[in-house]
């Protein structure tokens, strides 16, 4: 049975075992080989890879953001 390809570097189809780089909640962010999992995840900032902090500005914005939209429509009801 044939390995399932994958996207290598620059897009070439690889057939060298591959697998699934999820960032730190699960997401899945690239398929890889240990060819090009580096390659891949240079385009990621740390902590997408490894949890965000509070110092993760656009991520703060969505959570804060988020609770003000959950707290007015809890003041609504
Ligand atoms: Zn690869």
């Amino acid at each position: 049975m044939a390995m399932p390809t994958h996207a290598c570097i620059n897009g070439i189809e690889s057939d060298n075992p591959s697998w699934w780089e999820h960032d730190y909640r699960g997401i899945p962010l690239a398929r890889v080989c240990d060819d090009c999992r580096k390659t891949k995840l240079a385009r990621y900032r740390p902590e997408i890879l490894t949890g965000y902090d509070e110092g993760d500005v656009d991520e703060a914005i969505v959570t804060i953001s988020l609770r003000a939209v959950r707290c007015a429509s809890e003041q609504a009801r």
